[in-house]
């Protein structure tokens, strides 16, 4: 049979979380290995069945995980770490990489390009056997044969495992090619033997990332061989999230059977196509990682633009990614007006379907019919709907001509110091304190309207209360109010901007058992009212102190979003930015001095290919700086961002010209302080000084240490003591002999003269 449609990969959580919740009562020992291999079948099952029901040619299998694909691949290579080899039950190995365990520190995690989705990185080493491990893979094939599906098998590719992976002294991991490559082949040949013909869609992102010409070389080499292993496998190399013109070019000159390519977000793909002759293209043109309803007559002229190129019947029509980063279904999601533009897992799927039908003009059903028109009808309403176009709003926006603050650093720092009379050497936090449960109870009686607004508001006051009178207690200069009222640094300032729709039930695996709920902004952004300032100035009313007010900045809350895609990105961070400005002007009418504007995803959001780079930087910079626009001279501005890596962004860091940034630690404070002293940064840092991330309380005697290493990299004048994060995720009994041991240091090193050594 041709095959027509394929999709990558399914969600793994559920429907209704349901791995989560049997990974959790399995980690708790609630329950037994054998209850939670269950629950994965389970699983597996709808979601295979689901597809062929819906007449998809190439299911996956091994898409599947327990926890991540990567740390799967770790286990297919046999590339466990000495320290998790003592541990012979492979379950309890595979957790104890994800998750750590009383004897061995867990596999490092990070995020899987610019997708809030985080894989385990794979540490190499010349210990290491690599030897071929294929029982998941071979089990979930057979698996699915019992349910009458001849499944597709996905693995991640040996360059992508190679090139995310590490060494520990940062050694080429490029150096581990053949033995990977080695167990690929073996691993091609025992899939060899499960049918007539396996196909095989290998998964090499890596090549979306502006390659070099040794990953290259090794690109070409390994699908020459992986391609020549047996006739029996058809073999589909994939990339996506961008275009890989480059690996194009090379996999062409391969025996792969198919090349797969994303045409949502790497249209440059479309250039390659005349290199793609005789093999089968997977074109990927339903949108895989944003949750918007297919435009079926775009998709149409994008197909057949491609088949200009590529003969039809070589094209395979497929979402532009794995299905992993989008929701599973709609099923579960109230009605309404925004409901019917979206489009989760479980809808593309059909989507992706009723696409080919459409694209090789079968005969529709009257089901498929129906699907069209409604699919055609839904998607002119939108263009129309009030939701989305607010003339007024559009004309405010072009009547925006302030675009950044006024005065220079040194004129801003020079009143401020002069107001604010800040010691040397001054202390903050970074906003969140402990969230308790009663806080959360709290919240969430509140939300299900189970309580009035007095209690609610006394609440939070109350907790206000405890936490102003501990910062007081222990002698902190700049203080915060704790954010008990917040449940989510996005989440919050969405609920209270319009333009963001929230799911009931649009959860998105981020790693492991945890799910993100992320807002979905579909249209004009615009605040109707202060956010913020009920909650700060009550803080401030109850303290002699500087109260810091606490925003999430306009890239932040866009890179955490699902986001409309008629508008460009830029514009709608400009939005946010507006909307934020308003809030500022808010907060100093009210009296603050200090506000904050976190930038935790900065970084997040940087593009894949290099030469766009310099443009996101250009209007995330702009954006940031027209959020803070509104401030006066006299308001400090703070932001903070999660990274300890600032050497490749430093410029950009510069230009954001904040009054203070607070940074994520990293092991050493000299290292990470360095690039700021090289590149003659003016403004002022606080770098994190203990790291929050773990319940460990640092000692008196480990923060002078720290403090004063950075004293010596950075004068004093120009640094601020603080945490490295916000506080939230710990508990208070852990805080609060953390903070004041971090006072009791800083008075320390204020007593102690000490030089700048350059
Ligand atoms: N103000 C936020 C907090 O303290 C910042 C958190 C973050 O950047 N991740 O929780
Ligand atoms: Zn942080």
């Amino acid at each position: 049979m041709n095959k027509q449609t394929l999709i990558t990969g399914f969600p793994r959580i559920g429907a209704k979380r349901e791995l989560k919740k049997a990974l959790e009562s399995y980690w708790a020992g609630q329950s037994t290995k054998t209850e939670l291999q269950q629950v994965a079948a389970e699983l597996r099952k709808k979601q295979w069945l689901f597809q062929k029901e819906q007449g998809i040619d190439l299911i996956s299998c091994n898409d599947f995980s327990l926890y991540d694909n990567m740390l799967d691949t770790i286990v297919m290579l046999n590339a466990i770490p000495e320290r998790f080899q003592t541990i012979s039950d492979p379950v309890e190995r595979y957790f104890a990489m994800a998750r750590g365990c009383s004897t061995a520190v867990a596999l490092e995690m990070t995020k899987w390009f610019n997708t809030n989705y985080h894989y385990l990185v794979p540490e190499l080493n010349d210990q290491l056997e690599f030897s071929l491990n294929a029982t998941k893979i071979i089990a979930e094939y057979q698996e699915a044969k019992r349910l009458g599906i001849t499944p597709k098998i996905n693995l991640i590719g040996p360059l992508t495992f190679l090139g995310l992976a590490k060494t520990a002294e940062g050694a080429d991991t490029y150096q581990y090619f053949e033995k990977v490559l080695g167990v690929y082949q073996e691993l091609m040949q025992e899939l060899a033997q499960l049918d007539e013909l396996v196909y095989v869609q290998i998964e090499e992102p890596l090549f979306v990332k502006n390659p070099n010409q040794k990953q290259l070389d090794l690109l070409e080499k390994a699908y020459q061989q992986l391609a020549g292993v047996s006739g029996r496998i058809r073999l589909i190399v994939t990339t996506y999230f961008e275009h890989s013109s480059e690996a194009t070019a090379v996999l062409a000159k391969t025996p792969a059977w198919g090349i797969g390519l994303d045409f949502i977000y790497g249209p440059q793909n479309m250039a390659s196509l005349d290199l793609i002759k005789d093999k089968k293209l997977v074109a990927g043109v339903v949108d895989g990682k944003n949750i918007w309803r297919n435009d079926d007559e775009a998709a149409l002229s994008l197909l057949h633009e491609i088949s200009q190129k590529v003969n039809k019947e070589q094209i395979i029509i497929a979402t532009s990614c794995s299905l992993l980063h989008v929701p599973y279904g709609l099923a579960n999601e109230p009605e309404s007006e925004i409901k019917k533009w979206l489009s989760f897992a479980e809808e593309k799927v059909a989507e992706v379907v009723l696409l080919k039908k459409l694209f090789h003009a079968e005969q529709l059903s009257l089901e498929d019919e129906a699907e069209k028109n409604q699919n055609r009808m839904v998607l002119a309403a939108k263009k129309d709907s009030q939701l989305i176009n607010n003339k007024e709003f559009l004309q405010k926006m072009k009547g925006i001509t302030q675009i950044e603050r006024e005065g220079t650093f040194t004129e801003r720092s020079a009143l401020q110091k002069r107001l604010f009379k800040l010691p040397q050497l001054p202390t903050t936090t970074i906003g969140s304190f402990p969230q308790t449960r009663e806080i959360r109870r709290l919240r969430s009686a509140f939300k299900q309207k189970l309580i009035a607004n007095e209690e609610y508001e006394a609440g939070i006051k109350k907790y206000i209360d405890d936490c102003v009178a501990f910062q007081e207690e222990i002698g902190l200069d700049v203080l915060v109010h704790g954010e008990p009222e917040r449940n989510d640094m996005v989440e919050y300032f969405g609920e209270m901007l319009q333009g963001f729709h929230f799911t009931t039930n649009g959860w998105v695996q981020s790693y492991g058992s945890r799910c993100v709920k992320p807002p979905i902004i579909y249209g004009d952004i615009s605040r109707p009212a202060p956010m913020t300032v009920q909650w700060i100035t009550y803080a401030q009313k109850i303290t002699e102190k500087i109260m810091k007010g606490m925003l999430t900045g306009p890239v932040t809350i866009l890179n955490w979003s699902f986001v409309r895609n008629d508008k460009p990105r830029a514009e709608v961070s400009r939005q946010i930015a507006v909307a934020l400005s308003e809030e500022i002007t808010d907060l100093q009418a009210a009296g603050i001095k200090i506000i904050q504007v976190d930038e935790a995803a900065f970084k997040e959001g940087y593009p894949l290919r290099e030469e766009d780079i310099t443009a996101y930087e250009r209007w995330a910079v702009a954006n940031f700086k027209l959020a803070v626009s509104t401030a006066d001279k006299e308001t400090q501005i703070h932001t903070h961002m999660c990274y300890s890596e600032f050497n490749d962004i430093i410029k950009t860091i510069e230009a954001m010209d904040a009054d203070v940034i607070t940074i994520e630690t990293a092991r050493s404070g000299n290292e990470i302080l360095q690039i700021f002293q090289e590149i003659g940064y003016q403004n002022e840092v606080g770098p994190g000084v203990y790291d929050i991330h773990s319940p460990r309380v640092p000692t008196v005697t480990e923060l002078v240490e720290q403090i004063t290493a950075l004293t010596q990299v950075l004068p004093r004048e120009q640094l601020w003591i603080n945490p490295d994060c916000g506080l939230k995720t710990r508990k208070w009994d852990e805080v609060k002999p953390a903070l004041q041991n971090m006072m009791l240091a800083v008075t320390k090193v204020r007593a102690i003269k000490t030089q700048v050594l350059v």
